[in-house]
This record gives structure tokens, C-alpha cells and sequence, in this order.
């Protein structure tokens, strides 16, 4: 981690407001009315059509507000809210490549991120390249040979929990005049921020970390205005906005991101330190142990803090994985991460999804006393 979240970014968006920011609902301010909201609107480009005020397809104060803080906290110039992650993912990656660009991804992408990027922005004559980039040789291999426009990774990767470094990444990116993405949802800016490390734009599911309570969905594209303002662009053409009791809902789980994050941190590490002399589990990962295989890069972009997420491998399988989610009392078992509540991914359906051997489990870590997860876990597993 380069420096650390700015403390600030937890007081911005109030714009005088006080200890909150309005809801504003109004998808329609008047035209000629100069700013809906006096003192309350972020910065816009008048002469930007997208960013006219006079209809809430561009946006609206709340959300601005958010994203004003959003970019605060990645260190970026601006950001560009949507209504899910992979809105976010799509609204950028169609703002930035045409019919004849290729575009690199890291085979370790979270599924939903490269069935969109393999199988539907080819039908758009948008050539996409899988490419391991945990391997920088390879990587740099296949930037030679395929010239990209872009390259989209996961520093820390969705579900395989493989860390490739977003320093070296941005670096690599540079020499090849490529943009680069990054997917940061599974660390967070309290964690990574790629931005710092050279890194062109960044994108969160603003569903999970960020969010941090399983009450919202959301997207956010961040990064110098050049690269965004085509993004809210985008957004203006395809719609995908996100609505402003959510981006409220959004702004409450920034304030607390920090303390989470360090909470669930400390947490996981004791959880994950446990699981990991357990005779019914096989291959346990986590970013925060001195065994996990991208130790060495991972701490130095990210520092001491291992996040939320760990994954392993039960040895009896499918089954065991089904017993455990019927005997749990607490865990709770299903997509998603990063709540305030312990969750698990696991069995048959999230095997398939995953492409995982029997017996997967991501686990996230939430914020009840670690010594109860612990116990919960010993007892159902
Ligand atoms: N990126 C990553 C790494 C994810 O894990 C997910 C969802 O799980 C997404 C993007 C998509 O986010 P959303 O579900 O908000 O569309």
C-alpha cells in the first residue's frame, strides 16, 4: 500500500450538509437552473454534454457526492458510479474499445467478468486474450504479440485468491502504451490502491467491500478524467445508473470501510491460521499467511493487512460442503462477500460456476468475535 486512505475521504460529500447527504430523488432539474443543490455538486465540465444536470440519467447529486468520495479514496481524479459491478465493468470497456482492438485478461477474472469479455465483446469485433498474469513473462509475451488496447486484471483475484502485482502489472502496462484495469473489489482502497502504483483505472463491485453490509449493488470506474469522462459518457448512452438511496446506503459502508477492514482482517488471519492445521482441510488460502503463494509481492503493494476472503478445500468433498451449510447456525451460505456477517460459497452449483474441484469454499470473514467463527466452523465442518 502506498500511503494510506485519506482520512478525510470519510467527511467529503457532506458539503456543509452536516453528518449526511441528502437523498435527492429528482430525476429532472430545469434547465437553466445552474446547480440543483447549491454548494452540494462536485465540480462538472459545462462544456461536457454528459454532465448537464437537467436530467438524472447523468447522474445525480447524491451519487456525486459519493463518487466524489469514492475517487477521494482510490486517489483518482473522478469516478463514475453504476448500478452493479458488471455494469461498471461493461460501461468502461465499452467506452474505451472498438470493433478491431484486443483487449488482454487475466484467466484469473472473477467468471461473470470473463463470460462478458470472451463471449460477448467478441460478438462486437472486440478480440479478447486470456493471459496469466501471475506470470510476468508470459504476460509481457502476449502484450508483445497481441498489441493490446487494454489489459483487465483482479490484483487479488475472485476465487482463486492469486495476487499479481499491480505495481509490476502497471509498469508492464506502460512499456506497451496499454491501459490498464484493475478489478480491486476483494482488497478495497483501504487495502490497494492500484491508482498509486501507476495503474490507469480501477473498478470496484461496490456490492461487496465497499458496500460492506449485503444491503446494496453497485459499480464505480475511477480514474484520470480523460479515461473517465468517456465512461460517464457510456453511462449517459446505456443507462445503468445507480439510484441515489443506494449510493446513501454506499456512503454509510465507505465510513466504516476502514475499521472493517482492518476488523475482518485480524479476524481471518486467526481464522485462517486455525483452519490451516485442520486434518478435513486441504489447500488453504489466505493472502495474510507466511505460506500463501504471492506472499512476497502482495505485501509489499499491500501491507500487513490480509483481507477478508480465504478459500480451501474440504476433503470430504461436495457433500461434506452440503452438511456444512445445513448444520451452520450463523455462516451463512450463498454468493457474495465482504458483509458484516461471515458467509461461505460453496457445494455443486458454485463448484460449477467457480470451474473448482469438489469441496471448494470461499470463505468471508464478517465482524462477529473471531473466536465464534472459529468454534462455529470446528463444529460444522
Ligand atoms: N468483480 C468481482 C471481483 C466480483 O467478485 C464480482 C461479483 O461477485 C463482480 C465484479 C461483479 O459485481 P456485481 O455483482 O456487483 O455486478
Amino acid at each position: 500500500m502506498v500511503g494510506k486512505p485519506p482520512t478525510q475521504a470519510n467527511q467529503l460529500g457532506n458539503r456543509g450538509f452536516g453528518s449526511g447527504i441528502p437523498i435527492i430523488t429528482a430525476n429532472f432539474f430545469p434547465v437553466g437552473q445552474d446547480d440543483p443543490a447549491p454548494g452540494y455538486l462536485p465540480p462538472r465540465d459545462p462544456t461536457d454534454p454528459t454532465q448537464r444536470v437537467e436530467y438524472a440519467r447523468a447522474g445525480s447529486p447524491t451519487v456525486w457526492a459519493l463518487e466524489e468520495v469514492l475517487a477521494t479514496l482510490e486517489g483518482g481524479e473522478l469516478a463514475v458510479c453504476a448500478a452493479s459491478g458488471m455494469s461498471a465493468i461493461s460501461q468502461c470497456l465499452l467506452a474505451h474499445l472498438s470493433a478491431g482492438d484486443r483487449l488482454i485478461y487475466s484467466k484469473w477474472a472473477y467468471p461473470n467478468t470473463v463470460d462478458f469479455l470472451a463471449n460477448h465483446l467478441s460478438r462486437l469485433g472486440i478480440q479478447a486474450i486470456a493471459s496469466d498474469t501471475n506470470d510476468l513473462a508470459a504476460l509481457e509475451a502476449d502484450l508483445s504479440q497481441h498489441r493490446p488496447k487494454a489489459l483487465f486484471f483482479e490484483p487479488l483475484s475472485n476465487p482463486a485468491l492469486a495476487y499479481c502485482s499491480a505495481r509490476e502489472i502497471a509498469a508492464l502496462c506502460k512499456a506497451f502504451g496499454v491501459i490498464s484495469i484493475a478489478d480491486n473489489s476483494l482488497l478495497s482502497p483501504a487495502i490497494l490502491r492500484p491508482l498509486e502504483y501507476g495503474v490507469d483505472i480501477v473498478i470496484h463491485s461496490l456490492t461487496k467491500i465497499i458496500g460492506g453490509f449485503g444491503e446494496a449493488m453497485g459499480g464505480v470506474v475511477i480514474g484520470r478524467s480523460e479515461l473517465i469522462n468517456p465512461v460517464a459518457r457510456m453511462r449517459w448512452t446505456l443507462g445503468g445508473v445507480l439510484a441515489p438511496q443506494v449510493a446513501d446506503k454506499i456512503h454509510d459502508g465507505v465510513r466504516s470501510l476502514d475499521l472493517r477492514v482492518r476488523n475482518t482482517s485480524s479476524s481471518a488471519l486467526q481464522v485462517a491460521t486455525k483452519l490451516a492445521t485442520d486434518a478435513r482441510i486441504a489447500e488453504l488460502i489466505y493472502p495474510g499467511l507466511a505460506s500463501y503463494q504471492w506472499r512476497d509481492p502482495f505485501a509489499a503493494d499491500c501491507g500487513h493487512l490480509g483481507g477478508s476472503v480465504i478459500t480451501f478445500f474440504h476433503k470430504g468433498g461436495a457433500e461434506a460442503v452440503a452438511r456444512m451449510a445445513n448444520r451452520s447456525s450463523f455462516i451463512r451460505f450463498g454468493p457474495s462477500f465482504g458483509m458484516a456477517m461471515t458467509s461461505c460459497n460453496g457445494g455443486t452449483a458454485s463448484e460449477r460456476y467457480y470451474d473448482q474441484p469438489a469441496g471448494f469454499v470461499r470463505l468471508s470473514i464478517g465482524l462477529e468475535d473471531p473466536e465464534d467463527i472459529v468454534t462455529e466452523l470446528d463444529r460444522i465442518l
